[in-house]
């Protein structure tokens, strides 16, 4: 059987504009497409032929090779083969298919748009961000957010009545042939169910949902870590008629600290301390993430950087039941500074002491040595 031309097909030549090969397609299109004229084989075989004719004269690339190889450009006959398509890769499929809703979309006007797929609905992500000490006590966060929920008008419905799909005749399936495939496809009048609403809820406009400020509290449990989410099963978007609803992830961002750092279940905090301090030993109070002061013991001679460790004064540790990382203090020694005259005698004082004593076992070590090395 041999093919026909594929301007002869669509009624057009070869210096015809992409404008006129569009509208005559188009013509031919409504003339011959399946919906209008049902089991009528001559007609859909009609359409194929433009619909094929088309897709390749509305591309440049395809096109140019079917005006130098003609219907052998796309390995005529022989199935799909690479061999003999001259560098042609053959159809998009994708791209055959959004055409025929673009077509189809501005030919057949809003009918063909109607679903009736029950379909469930998408899962969303509420980003919220808590204080480090909320974190450690958990809490219950108040969050309002839009979204689309079910419409009450027709209880998620979409609309009074089913009616077998037009498009499809209830398959929910359609077959498309282009040159050497045939390929079957959801049908997209009716996403698949075979079946489209017959009056439309007008609130919704046949959706079975509508957009709606929704109000939830979500339960924060002690203990939650930065980029941990919450699952709050069913919150998501309501399914679209009768589908069940997605879930909604709320995704945990923890403020940071003006004091403290959190690392794991540990919370570590540096501190700044008097030299005085450091070299006489005491007692100071430091806050701590539960809000009570603690009591810090500075042992005499402590050194900068020393690290303190306050056992289970951290975070809480998520669902055990209220057990507690630790606490880990460091301290910065703050040498003075704007010393007045009483203060800067007595320290001048205490150095004379201190070299007699040899109080201070690194630095008069390290010198020795550097002196030594001179
Ligand atoms: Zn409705
Ligand atoms: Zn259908």
């Amino acid at each position: 059987m041999s093919k026909r031309d594929y301007y002869e097909i669509l009624g057009v030549t070869k210096n015809s504009s992409d404008d006129e090969i569009k509208k005559s397609y188009r013509k031919l299109a409504m003339q011959y497409h399946p919906d209008r004229n049902p089991e009528n084989k001559e007609a859909e075989a009609k359409f194929k032929e433009a619909t094929e004719a088309y897709e390749v004269l509305k591309d440049a690339q395809k096109k140019a090779a079917y005006d130098q190889f003609g219907h052998q450009a796309f390995g005529q006959g022989g199935g799909h083969s690479g061999g003999q398509g001259h560098g042609f890769e053959g159809f998009d499929f994708n791209d055959i298919f959004s055409n025929f809703s673009d077509i189809f979309g501005e030919m057949g006007g809003r009918q063909t748009k109607k679903r009736s797929a029950a379909q469930r609905g998408s899962d969303i992500r509420y980003n919220l961000e808590i204080s480090l000490e909320e974190a450690f006590r958990g809490t219950v966060e108040k969050i309002s957010f839009t979204i689309p929920s079910t419409c009450e008008s027709c209880h998620g419905a979409g609309g009074e009545k089913s009616d077998i799909c037009g498009t499809c005749k209830g398959n929910g399936k359609m077959r498309a042939q282009q040159g050497f495939f045939i390929v079957e496809r959801t049908c997209t009048t009716c996403s698949g169910s075979g079946q489209v609403i017959k009056n439309p809820c007008k609130t919704c406009r046949g959706e079975g949902r509508v957009n709606k400020e929704k109000t939830l509290s979500v339960k924060i449990p002690a203990g939650v870590e930065e980029g941990n989410r919450i699952r709050l099963s069913g919150e998501g978007e309501a399914g679209s008629r009768g589908g069940t609803a997605g879930d909604l992830y709320v995704y945990i961002t923890i403020r940071k600290h003006q004091f403290f750092t959190r690392k794991t279940d540990d919370i570590h905090f540096e501190i700044p301390l008097k030299f005085t301090t450091a070299a006489l030993g005491g007692a100071i109070e430091i806050p701590t993430i539960d809000g009570t002061k603690a009591k810090l013991q500075i042992p005499e001679g402590a050194q900068n950087g020393d690290n303190f460790r306050l056992k289970s004064k951290g975070m809480s540790v998520i669902n055990s039941g209220g057990r507690r990382g630790d606490m880990y203090v460091k301290i910065n020694i703050e040498t003075p500074v704007k010393l007045s005259g009483d203060e800067r005698e007595l320290l001048m004082k205490l150095d004379k002491l201190m070299i007699a004593k040899a109080s201070n076992p690194k630095s008069e070590s390290f010198f020795k040595k550097v002196t030594d090395f001179f």
